[in-house]
């Protein structure tokens, strides 16, 4: 679960970008206050700061620059009332890494942060992956669909889906066949359980995605261990 700061007096914007942020799915920590949104920056590690410019007693400049004197490198989003290139410049040399001019749409803000979260790559893992590619082929989870590259789209199944969502949710490193038992099949407990199923549904998604059967790129066999995505897979949302 990612955790997020919001710094923003302004009771409307605040309210609607903290509860479309927690419908997101994303914890959320909201103050009105620079100074105090200082205090809690340096006292817990969240994973993104969505941070107004104008705010009572210290601004939105101060607290960033103090954030990033003090070290902390925490992904900063400013919101910026007057829009102007000096605030931009400002904030942006200041230590801020995006920022957005109000009037702004909270979708937009939504877009921005999903995409800042992905880069950091703090805590990984629990964003939704709706979409894995490889430079030969596109598997779009939520449709469900292989796109090999010039070539017809392939129908997954869930059981397919889930494998490659569970795989793109632990992407640096091995997958374990009782791990799948477990999570993606449902099992209680998979010691003891003796079955091939999840290399034959392995065998099966291969036939649908791998560019080359006899040398998998996309899901790799880990001899002794498990599976893991190839190195030439990203995942996207
Ligand atoms: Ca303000």
């Amino acid at each position: 679960m990612k955790t997020i700061l919001l710094v923003e007096d302004e009771p409307s914007i605040r309210t609607a970008v903290r509860d479309a942020l927690r419908a997101r799915g994303y914890t959320v920590d909201d103050t009105v206050d620079g100074a105090e949104g200082l205090r809690r920056a340096q006292a817990h590690r969240y994973d993104l700061i969505v941070l107004d410019v104008m705010l009572p007693g210290m601004d939105g400049f101060e607290v960033c620059q103090r954030l990033r004197q003090g070290g902390d490198r925490t992904p900063v989003l400013m919101l910026t009332a007057r829009g102007g290139e000096d605030d931009r410049v400002k904030g942006l040399s200041l230590g801020a890494d995006d920022y957005m001019v109000k009037p702004f749409s909270v979708r937009e803000l939504l877009a921005r942060v999903d995409a800042r979260l992905r880069r950091s790559g703090w805590s990984g893992g629990d964003e939704p992956v709706e979409e894995l590619r490889h430079p030969a082929v596109t598997l779009n989870l939520s449709r469900m669909e292989c796109a090999p590259q010039g070539g017809e789209p392939v129908q997954l199944t869930a059981k397919e889906v889930a494998i490659l969502r569970y795989l793109a949710q632990h992407k640096d490193r091995v997958v374990t066949q009782p791990e799948f038992l477990v999570n993606v099949w449902g099992y209680p407990t998979a010691s003891g359980v003796q079955t091939r199923t999840v290399e034959n549904t392995i065998g099966k998604l291969r036939k649908k995605i791998e560019p080359d059967r006899g040398a998998p790129q996309i899901v790799l066999t880990v001899h002794g261990a498990g599976w893991k995505l190839g190195e030439e897979v990203q995942c996207g949302g």
